[in-house]
């Protein structure tokens, strides 16, 4: 044999054990790129693989997920992107990188708020922005995002920078809500009740409310969940138990959420069990566990909420659209430098 035949048969061969190959593994296979810890997502997955037999490869990619999925271009690998942060799945929207998709299953268990109106993404778990509170002052039974800027609190309020995707979601929401001029002077109210310079994480807020340093904290839900269970250690469960914990709302409206969510991806190689994989998650049983892994709110109502965070009280979601709270976080972000929130 020539040396150009046997290549030409080896060649061949490998060609065939790819052929043969493929039907396999493209119908049992689902690949997901997420910017989230992968030990977050692990139980929805195995989940997902016992009850259908579909592999999950996960792909941890902590930046630039929408560049990544690009740079791949047709070829991409990806099926579904996990991540969290509106503005996040908005950039991976905005990047060209996503399909939609029409999936009743997946309408009828996500609020029309909480996902894409033309089925690009779609919220997974939910995270609130709350008020952490003292417990050495006159107990507070209700609050207002508008009251943090409240003479009344003045020299009593704990924040981290305003800059901080969570506080221009929230800042974002009051846009929604309010307008421009409104919005500023809040900010400006709320940047002279400060204790402290905005800085630090949410949990440090509750260090601080429980320090005395300040008689109120912004910070979101799941940190009281980790908190509180221990899972950030004896010094974070002093601090959670330290606090109470009040859902605030809107006047004439609710609780400021963000959310973590998923999208299929544009070239999804294997979209059918993109979709599946999907719809999986928003099942009551898997809900109760996806929102568990990190003390969130499942998106689906109906889900049991770990005992923790139900124990904080009934969460009424503010219903304003997280497509717009996410167009008003570029203006959110120039407020928050316009009024010197972090100086
Ligand atoms: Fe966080």
């Amino acid at each position: 044999m020539s040396r150009s035949t046997s290549r030409r048969l080896f060649l061949a061969a490998c060609a065939a054990a790819t052929v043969l190959s493929l039907p396999a593994s493209a119908e049992q296979l689902v690949n997901v790129y997420t910017t989230r810890e992968p030990a977050l997502a692990a139980p929805l997955f195995e989940a997902f693989t016992k009850a259908t037999g579909i592999t999950v490869n996960s792909v941890f990619v902590k930046d630039g997920l929408a560049e990544r999925v690009k740079a791949e271009g047709a070829a991409s690998p990806a099926d579904v992107l996990m991540t969290v942060d509106v503005g996040n799945l908005l950039d991976v929207v905005d990047a060209g990188v996503t399909q939609p998709v029409d999936s009743a299953v997946l309408s009828a268990a996500i609020p029309a708020n909480l996902r894409d109106p033309a089925g690009n993404w779609f919220a997974l778990s939910l995270r609130a922005r709350l008020i952490y509170a003292a417990k050495d002052q006159p107990k507070l039974t209700s609050f207002q995002y508008e009251e943090l800027a409240d003479p009344k609190w003045k020299g009593k309020i704990c924040i981290r920078s305003g800059q901080h995707p969570y506080n221009i979601g929230l800042t974002a929401a009051y846009l929604v809500h309010y307008g421009d001029a409104k919005t500023e002077a809040w900010l400006r109210g709320l940047k002279a009740n400060l204790a402290r310079k905005a800085t630090g994480g949410d949990r440090e807020g509750a260090r601080d409310v429980l320090g005395g340093i300040c008689d109120i904290a912004v910070g979101n839900s799941y940190y009281v969940g980790l908190m509180r269970s221990g899972q950030g250690g004896p010094d974070q469960k002093k601090w959670g138990d330290g606090i109470e914990v009040l859902l605030p709302t809107f006047v004439g409206g609710g609780t400021h959420v963000n959310v973590s969510g998923a999208a299929v991806a544009k070239n999804s190689p294997n979209k059918a069990n993109a979709v599946k994989l999907l719809e999986f998650a928003v099942s009551p049983e898997m809900q109760a566990v996806y929102a568990k892994q990190n003390m969130e709110y499942p998106v689906l109502a109906s889900a049991t909420v770990d005992p923790i965070i139900a124990a904080l009280g009934p969460l009424k979601v503010d219903p304003i659209s997280l497509v717009d709270i996410a167009k008003a976080r570029k203006k959110a972000s120039e407020l928050m430098d316009k009024v010197g929130f972090d100086n």
